[in-house]
């Protein structure tokens, strides 16, 4: 894909980037590698400041910076606004908390033969970070902001369809007042990835997208022994029982499909309704999603903006023209409108069976899915029954039901009476294909750590 901002509202490419040549790349890796060993004699007060004046940039640039958010990947102003401030929330709880996250550990039992036996967490160097266009801002920050405060240097290769974003990004820590070299970015294709994961100077990696460049990734890490990080898709179910709010399940349903033009990883995209709820919430589901104003993200009275690619809209297209040439029955939606502009409209089908690609694959737009089911076992077994395992949501009063399914849904991440959110005080990620380790919270900011044991006779 070309380096490029490409405006997803009226698919006019409006700047174009060159790759970094390998002599700029060279660079780039040097001044990661000599920001790590100055990193090394900086204190977490030193980190925190710099931190919480990076969070206050964030805040200051909000308005410019959305709206480059806005034109480089669809997502409303007012989602954009609010992305960049959570991005700057997550950069002061790592400035308050990162030191005591971080603080030597004791042995577990007293050591034998020891004077003093103990654990400290040190940086391991330069981590890569490659992130999506879909969270622009905090996919970044939530890696960036712990990393840093951890001692890391980070380089960043965003995806190639947010350029300024990932320029701003790449200057961003600088201008706080970390060292040059700190956290950069990279201004390159995917091809070119390899070379800079396998070069000495690079300890780790993290990803986040798509299952494919999570394998490849992993893949060349796995041949050179480094740390990895993968957050990928997901097909998050969203069960609604007999005791929920229905009423509320179905307003929130409605956000948690459609959030960020309905491309999150989050996202709710199978909707496990009990029969004896089935009709009252796919009614108030249906009408709150045909309900939703789709149109330019600019514009304060849109809920729902462009698909970010042009690539993105057709896979969608494609998912629901599978199904409904199997036998789906679309309740609202279903067909991309004439004109210019990557738009898709909120669509809800039903009738959906495993001989349908939507079924098993994810479906990254403002499409949901929705099931009925005779009991709480088929629900698990239909919620269970993906490769994916990042979120899921169970909609019930009843505390067996919470219990049974806290226990036996297969995710990363339960939501009881709500919708799956990353919070900094919570960790975020995935089993199965959704990948492995966390983000966030304490274990986030360890992941890239050694944690060294230290005997002292
Ligand atoms: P991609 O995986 O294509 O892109 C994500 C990033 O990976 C981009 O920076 C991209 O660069 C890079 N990339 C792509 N292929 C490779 C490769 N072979 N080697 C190294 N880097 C690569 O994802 P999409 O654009 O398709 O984004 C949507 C997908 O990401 C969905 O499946 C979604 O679920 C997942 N996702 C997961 C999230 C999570 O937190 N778990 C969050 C957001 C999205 P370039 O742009 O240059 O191709």
């Amino acid at each position: 894909m070309a380096i490029a901002t490409r405006d997803p509202a009226t698919g006019i490419v409006e700047r174009t980037f060159a790759p970094m040549s390998d002599e700029e790349v060279e660079r780039a890796l040097a001044d990661a590698a000599g920001a790590v060993v100055a990193l090394r004699r900086t204190t977490f007060a030193d980190r925190a400041a710099w931190m919480r004046a990076a969070a206050d940039l964030l805040e200051a640039d909000a308005p410019t910076l959305a709206a480059t958010m806005t034109r480089e990947m669809g997502k409303t102003l007012a989602s954009a606004e609010a992305e960049v401030r959570k991005a700057a929330h997550g950069c002061r709880y790592y400035a308050e908390h990162a030191a005591a996250m971080l603080a030597p550990e004791p042995a577990d039992a007293p050591a034998v033969g020891a004077a003093a036996a103990y654990s400290v967490y040190q940086p391991l160097g330069v981590v890569l970070a490659v992130m999506p266009w879909n969270y622009p801002v905090w996919q970044v920050l939530r890696f960036a902001a712990p990393a840093l405060m951890a001692g890391n240097a980070g380089l960043l290769k965003h995806a190639s369809n947010v350029p300024q974003t990932a320029l701003y990004l790449g200057e961003l820590f600088t201008r706080a007042g970390f060292p040059a070299g700190a956290f950069g970015t990279l201004l390159i294709g995917s091809a070119q990835v390899e070379r800079v994961l396998r070069d000495e100077r690079v300890a780790a990696a993290t990803l986040t997208g798509s299952e494919a460049a999570g394998r490849s990734v992993a893949r060349i890490a796995g041949d050179v022994l480094k740390k990895t990080v993968l957050e990928l898709g997901g097909s998050d179910p969203y069960l609604v029982l007999p005791s929920a709010d229905v009423a509320r399940a179905a307003a929130t349903a409605v956000r948690a499909r459609c959030q960020n033009n309905g491309q999150s990883c989050i996202a709710a995209k199978r909707f496990i309704v009990h029969a004896e709820v089935y009709d009252e919430f796919v009614a108030a589901f249906t009408e709150g999603m045909a309900a939703l104003r789709v149109g330019d993200p600019a514009d304060p009275d849109t809920d729902v903006g462009p698909v970010a690619t042009e690539q993105g809209r057709a896979e969608l297209a494609e998912l629901v023209a599978d199904a409904v040439a199997k036998g789906a029955t679309v309740l609202t939606g279903g067909e991309a409108p004439a004109g210019p502009g990557w738009f898709y409209p909120p669509t809800v089908l039903a009738d959906v069976d495993a001989t349908m690609r939507l079924y098993r694959e994810e479906t990254f737009g403002p499409v949901a899915v929705v099931y009925r089911v005779a009991d709480l076992a088929e629900a698990l077994e239909l919620a269970n029954g993906t490769a994916f395992g990042l979120g899921a949501v169970v909609w019930t009063t009843d505390e067996a039901e919470r219990v049974r399914c806290v226990a036996e849904l297969e995710s990363g991440a339960v939501t009881v009476n709500g919708m799956t959110t990353s919070y900094p005080e919570l960790p975020f990620g995935g089993i199965k294909t959704s990948g492995y380790g966390r983000e966030l919270a304490a274990v986030g900011i360890r992941e890239f750590c050694n944690l060294k044991a230290v005997w002292v006779g």
